[in-house]
């Protein structure tokens, strides 16, 4: 989990109940669902400051005997938070107490994005290169021993992934979030995770360009190697050729064959 910001989320303005009476044309609803109930128990706890960012929330099974209903009420439940982007889940790992403003930031690039296509991808490719390079060199200088084995354990895990590109991808995004963790500023921490997980499309395509998941790993071992030694100026070099090199194989050509391989007749 990467979220180290200690950043409340606030709750949407339309969680307030509505005013009887006065000018609202709005009515009373008194629909108290099971869900809607757990639902606001987690809001308060998010709001009292019981809950953080970062926070992971117990299993469906323990949740559902906490609050004392079925599991289906809290998957529910879960589904409603997240919609309201207070939590998130990852897959294998579970669910956590997301940073409101992470959330906020994604949504409104990803809309940017979606809107802007297909030059979106490519802004949001520009800012990478302005951001990371700068945050490896930062990360280089200030980082701590529990992002590092992190990093490793993306690499090795990217080494593993073979033919898979879902854990080559998950993987990816950890290596890059735990270096912008080692930066040690919440701000740096956010904006990236609010870019770097709008690239799947982009880093799907890499992974099916005939070797490339083997080059981004040799930068990624760069990377974590200048890192490691806390040489700044090394780190930011190894980033932007590792940018640089995402950058062309997202442009590759699909039919592009791996060197050696024979071209079709
Ligand atoms: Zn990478």
């Amino acid at each position: 989990m990467r979220y180290s910001s200690r950043t409340i989320a606030r709750l949407p303005a339309d969680c307030a109940p509505p005013r009887a009476g006065g000018k609202t044309v709005y009515k009373l609803v008194r629909t108290s669902r099971l869900y809607e109930q757990i639902v606001q128990q987690i809001e308060e706890s998010i709001v009292k400051g019981d809950l953080k960012a970062g926070d992971q929330l117990p299993a469906e099974r323990d949740l559902a005997q906490r609050f004392g209903v079925s599991r289906t009420a809290v998957r529910e439940a879960v589904k409603a938070l997240r919609e309201k982007g207070l939590v998130e889940a990852y897959s294998g790992r579970g669910t956590f107490i997301t940073d409101g403003t992470t959330q906020a930031v994604r949504q409104s690039l990803d809309l940017m994005v979606k809107i802007g296509q297909p030059e979106g991808s490519t802004h949001l490719a520009e800012v990478r290169a302005i951001l990371e390079p700068e945050i490896a060199a930062l990360a280089a200088v200030r980082i701590q021993e529990p992002e590092l084995t992190t990093m490793r354990e993306a690499v090795a895990a990217m080494d593993r992934a073979g033919q898979d590109p879902e854990t080559y991808i998950e993987a990816d995004l950890d290596f890059h979030l735990a270096l912008a963790e080692g930066a040690a500023n919440p701000l740096i921490l956010s904006l990236l995770d609010s870019i770097v997980g709008l690239l799947r499309e982009q880093r799907l395509r890499i992974f099916r360009v005939p070797g490339g998941p083997e080059r981004g790993q040799i930068h990624h071992k760069r990377i974590l190697d200048a890192v490691e030694r806390h040489d700044a100026e090394k780190a930011r070099e190894a980033m932007r050729s590792h940018l640089s090199q995402v950058r062309d194989d997202s442009q590759a050509p699909a039919a592009k064959r791996a060197p050696g391989k024979h071209a079709a007749h």
